[in-house]
């Protein structure tokens, strides 16, 4: 990448939309829908995404224009109708009154999410930390809460309209490092956010530097979640910072450890562009590996194809196909939500047509509160239709990997829809042995992330 073909980022958010180009080549309806749907919903996306992603002859079935816009039918019916009438009448406060409302009512984040997981240490809670699986820590820097641009089906958006009680609070670095000292079992540190790559270099090194101190020797591996090399990969060719980043990556890997870019791309549009490709190139040659993960998301990328498309391409460009997820019962999931056993098709069927170096990927993969829930398979056992599913992350480390079995549900979209198999009362993992929460019913474990 040439210096003087640097761009510069340029949000386009509900206040500039209308000086965009794409504005006018809009129809009235879409335009007026868009301007709607964004009164509720956090919009923010940019001139990358809107001129090299999305193709505008498509609109609107285009994979990343559902992806970054928010759409008419995230909202129910009676709610946008109730929303267009004040928003016609130009009555603000009635408008800002039913914005609230409905975000409420949407129950953003499963009930104890922020809480849930945030470990104690000195006899106080690590803010911004947490853990949950023996060897992964997650972190959620302070300044990296935001994105490039967001995602439409993001269960995350309470941290970006600033729902109160919905933000993380800053978590420190040195007493992560600190935790870590007493915590030898952690082998992984994994940055998140938001998107942590939206923090300038010198900020990320104030939260890595502590984490390379050669006496966390157990540390081994340092990830950091992304959707910039989609979303923005000037961040690693051009942007003032970016030779400082890959400098900072190549520290991390000196300093005897790993580096894991956990990247997220949802479709395989999304490795066209030569930028694209020029900074996972980049981020390669500093000795990172790219792992590639993403949730099935209905109008997204809800058919085998994008799937096959994305793995092979991710194995050309030098990149591990790493997790399919299930979209979480979050937000506005009754747009984007997918039957499980719909899912678990779709993963079949792109996993089938890809050669071996691309099914490293695993899923379809349910983030609940017990773990992460792969679905097996659906089979017969005796005269008894089943889901088979198993562990890949457990709350408890004793359940991953262990096969069990639920009734065969076509309408079940998340573990809470679930009941077991062969009459049983419970699954294994709610009898509350080695369980810290001990929970009865599955729908109280899995309100739960
Ligand atoms: C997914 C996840 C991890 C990482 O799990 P891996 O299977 O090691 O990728 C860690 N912590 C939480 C809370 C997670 O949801
Ligand atoms: S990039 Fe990740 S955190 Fe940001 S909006 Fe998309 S899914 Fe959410």
């Amino acid at each position: 990448m040439e210096r003087s073909q640097s761009p510069s980022y340029r949000p386009v958010h509900r206040t500039n939309l209308q000086r965009t180009a794409f504005w006018q080549r809009l129809p009235k309806d879409l335009q007026e829908v868009l301007e709607i749907s964004s009164l509720v919903f956090p919009f923010r996306t940019n001139n990358f995404v809107v001129e090299r992603l999305i193709d505008w002859e498509r609109i609107p079935e285009d994979p990343i224009f559902q992806l970054t816009f928010p759409q008419p039918g995230m909202l129910a019916e009676r709610d946008f109708l109730m929303l267009r009438e004040a928003w016609r009448q130009g009555i603000p406060g009635r408008v800002s009154e039913l914005v609230r409302e409905i975000r409420l009512r949407m129950n953003p984040h499963p009930a104890g999410q922020l809480t849930h997981n945030v470990p104690v240490f000195r006899g106080k809670l690590l803010e911004g930390v947490q853990h949950k699986y023996r060897e992964t820590v997650l972190y959620f820097p302070a300044q990296g809460q935001t994105c490039h641009a967001y995602c439409t089906y993001c269960f995350r958006w309470p941290q970006f309209v600033g729902v109160p009680g919905m933000k993380f609070q800053a978590p420190q670095a040195c007493e992560l490092r600190d935790y870590l000292m007493e915590h030898p079992e952690v082998t992984d540190v994994l940055l998140t956010g938001g998107d942590p790559l939206i923090m300038r270099t010198s900020i990320l090194e104030r939260h890595l530097e502590p984490l390379l101190d050669p006496a966390l020797a157990r540390l081994q591996t340092i990830r950091i979640g992304t959707k910039a090399i989609s979303y923005w990969p000037f961040r690693f060719l051009t942007d003032p910072d970016a030779d400082a980043l890959l400098r900072l990556f190549e520290r991390i890997i000196s300093s005897g450890r790993h580096l894991a870019v956990m990247a997220h791309f949802s479709h395989p549009v999304e490795l066209a562009p030569e930028e694209v490709r020029a900074a996972i190139a980049r981020i390669r040659s500093t000795g990172a590996q790219i792992r590639v993960q993403a949730p099935l998301v209905r109008h997204v990328n809800d058919n085998p194809q994008a799937w096959s498309e994305l793995w092979q391409q991710s194995v050309w460009l030098g990149m591990v196909p790493y997790y399919m997820f299930v979209e979480r019962n979050t937000g506005p999931k009754r747009y984007f939500r997918i039957p499980l056993v719909q899912a678990f098709r779709i993963y079949r069927s792109a996993y089938r047509s890809v050669s071996g170096l691309a099914r490293t990927v695993r899923g379809p993969s349910m983030s609940a509160f017990p773990g992460k829930i792969q679905i097996v398979g659906v089979a017969e056992v005796q005269t008894e239709r089943v889901f088979v599913l198993r562990f890949l992350q457990g709350r408890n480390p004793d359940w991953v990997g262990r096969p069990f079995f639920a009734q065969y549900d076509p309408d079940a979209y998340w573990l809470d829809d679930l009941r077991p198999a062969f009459g049983l009362e419970r699954f294994f993992f709610e009898s509350g042995a080695g369980d810290p929460v001990k929970s009865t019913s599955t729908s109280a474990v899995s309100r739960l992330q």
